[in-house]
């Protein structure tokens, strides 16, 4: 698993790119693991992360967004 690194995430965010962003008051529910699960995956520490991808939409972002039962995940 290649994890999103913040100098990928500072690059992508001066493109087009809407990139997800798991803040820290995710639970580690997984939902949105087993929605988008070429998108997010769970650390050590059961908290999701996000893949570096090249492109982030039609993977069901929004849709793990409305799965998450904390409000964890949002575009920047
Ligand atoms: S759905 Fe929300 S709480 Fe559950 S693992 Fe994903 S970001 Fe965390």
């Amino acid at each position: 698993m290649t994890l999103l690194t913040e100098e990928q995430r500072e690059k992508l965010s001066k493109s087009w790119i809407r990139i997800p962003y798991v803040n820290e008051t995710c639970i580690g529910c997984s939902a949105c693991v087993a929605i988008s699960w070429d998108v997010f995956d769970l650390d050590d520490e059961w908290k999701s992360v996000v893949k570096a991808l090249e492109n982030y939409e039609n993977l069901w972002v929004d849709d793990s967004i409305s799965a998450c039962p904390v409000n964890a995940i949002s575009w920047k």
